[in-house]
């Protein structure tokens, strides 16, 4: 351990910024500490204003030469990209679960695998982005993709190098430049994609990384003139003061926002796949945004839903996330918790009955909890909580599940636990998500798009949807014979 750097379970990771191919620090730091115990990781480099400009212009001056640089070349790096991340699954999956608390086992076999996955993907699609040509009383209508500008990519602490690379591996296939902002709560896996990223060839100043709070670094990031496009993961609140601090530019903003997403029941469905649909929830520590929440279940069957959910979640190891039997780790900080609490024991007051939890566990790990007696104006079952706190309500018709479905401001996921095909299709067509799953959970094709609807978030990203967003799209008219008239 240097003055810049610290090390966790081995790894050495830089805690400056990385501006322009180099190594920035702050006057101030902000402290880094693990959920798993609340233990100090380290001190990390505070950005403020200034290093947010120094990012921007960074990334400013990398523009031209990337842009211009060959889809074959951009691809090519990006793959290196992809192999550095690949040989580094380990520091990646041990420092990620020590900053953000989610399971190691998670981490190396399924999140930093599709870290790398996000760069080759694009790159991949990189080189197939093609569109047809349209033909115009003999004029040809040739549509490309041009690189957009500097983007500025702000990240949540849920999930961090999976949804930072979400977002960065695409910007930079479509040969943008990038300064990306990781959340506070959990920088490190961002410092060291830094690392990997100049191992991998990508010339200074086509990735930034700015660390520091988004209230003192924020609005310098997304009300800066040369920013062209602003792509953020994170709460509604935040999503709205950027969409006012981008206005001043009108700078094109990509949103991907909180849920309160519905799991349906049907009577007909196979119960101990819902049972699964349902226990894995929990995930994450209920971290997750596309978290279905809100259990709607037909009535006929909540009884024997509701042993069998109980039973199966008794089975739930939650703990240490480095040890491999662990099912459910700890929330991401103390003020987490409470947050998690306070929006339980609020739902108590007001009724609910805890049929599993109900209460902190101690300063880290919040019990799994299910509430029953829950009202659909209520705020739990309104109101994103973002932990492992789940509600069950029933219904009696298709009607009502799908009016209780829709009834949030949200609008990000919906699962439907059923056997019935036409019903699925039915029900499917009138629900408000940007995803539905049927009879199944959180896979998803990375050509689809991805996103919300309502304060869930605006626009989609995935396959050519995120070239589509980072990009300008230039229509070029050609006229017939035209070059053979202007000699
Ligand atoms: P948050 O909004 O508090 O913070 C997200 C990021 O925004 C952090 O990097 C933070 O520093 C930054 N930020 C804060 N204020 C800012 C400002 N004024 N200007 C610019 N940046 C600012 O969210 P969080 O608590 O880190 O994340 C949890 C939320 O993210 C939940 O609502 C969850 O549902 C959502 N989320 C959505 C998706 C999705 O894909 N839809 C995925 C994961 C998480």
């Amino acid at each position: 351990m240097t003055e810049h750097t610290l090390t966790v379970a081995g790894v050495t990771v830089d805690t400056r910024h990385w501006i322009g191919g180099r190594r920035v620090a702050s006057a101030e730091t902000f402290t880094d500490v693990s959920p798993i115990d609340g233990s100090t990781i380290g001190e990390i480099s505070r950005g403020t204003a200034l290093e947010a400009a120094a990012a921007v212009a960074a990334a400013k001056a990398a523009f031209p030469v990337w842009a211009a640089t060959s889809r074959a070349e951009r691809a090519r790096i990006l793959h290196a990209v992809a192999d550095g991340v690949e040989k580094r699954i380990e520091d990646l999956s041990i420092v990620e679960t020590t900053d953000n608390g989610a399971l190691l086992r998670s981490h190396r076999r399924g999140v930093m695998p599709r870290v790398a996955h996000n760069f080759r993907f694009f790159a991949d699609w990189l080189l197939k982005l093609e569109h047809e040509d349209f033909e115009t009383r003999g004029h040809t209508n040739h549509v490309s993709w041009d690189p957009a500008g500097p983007s500025v990519l702000i990240t949540p602490w849920n999930a961090p190098l999976m949804l930072a690379t979400w977002k960065v591996a695409p910007a930079l296939a479509a040969g943008n430049t990038v300064v990306l902002k990781p959340a506070e709560w959990s920088p490190l896996t961002a410092s060291l994609l830094a690392d990997i990223a100049a191992e991998a060839g990508l010339p200074a100043g086509v990735l930034n990384v700015v660390q520091g709070y988004g209230s003192e670094i924020g609005d310098a990031l997304t009300s800066h003139p040369d920013v062209r496009r602003i792509s953020f993961t994170g709460s509604v609140p935040t999503a709205r003061r950027i969409a006012e601090s981008a206005a001043g530019n009108l700078t094109p903003l990509s949103l991907e926002l909180g849920g309160k997403s519905p799991l349906l029941v049907f009577a007909d469905a196979d119960l101990d796949l819902a049972v699964d649909l349902a226990v894995e929830q929990y995930d994450n520590a209920g971290q997750v945004c596309l978290a279905a929440t809100r259990f709607l279940v037909e009535e006929s069957v909540a009884e024997e839903f509701t042993r069998r959910f109980v039973e199966k979640a008794a089975t739930l190891t939650q703990g240490d996330p480095r040890h491999e039997t662990t099912d459910i780790g700890p929330n991401i900080h103390p003020r987490q918790l409470e947050k998690i609490d306070a929006f339980v024991q609020r739902a108590l007051a007001a009724g609910a009955r805890a049929v599993i939890g109900g209460h902190r566990k101690d300063t880290q790990y919040y019990a799994p909890t299910l509430l029953t007696d829950v009202a659909q104006d209520s705020e739990i079952v309104q109101e994103e909580v973002f932990g492992p706190v789940l509600t069950l309500q029933t219904f009696s018709t298709e009607e009502e599940a799908v009016r209780l479905a829709n009834d949030t401001r949200f609008g990000l996921a919906a699962t439907l636990a059923t056997a019935d095909a036409e019903r699925a299709e039915r029900v499917t067509a009138q629900l408000v998500a940007g995803t539905v799953w049927v009879n199944c959970f959180f896979v998803r094709d990375l050509q689809a798009p991805f996103g919300g609807s309502r304060h869930s978030g605006v626009g989609r990203e995935g396959g050519t949807w995120s070239f589509d967003f980072y990009c300008d799209l230039k229509n070029t008219v050609i006229a017939p014979n035209g070059w053979k008239s202007h000699g």
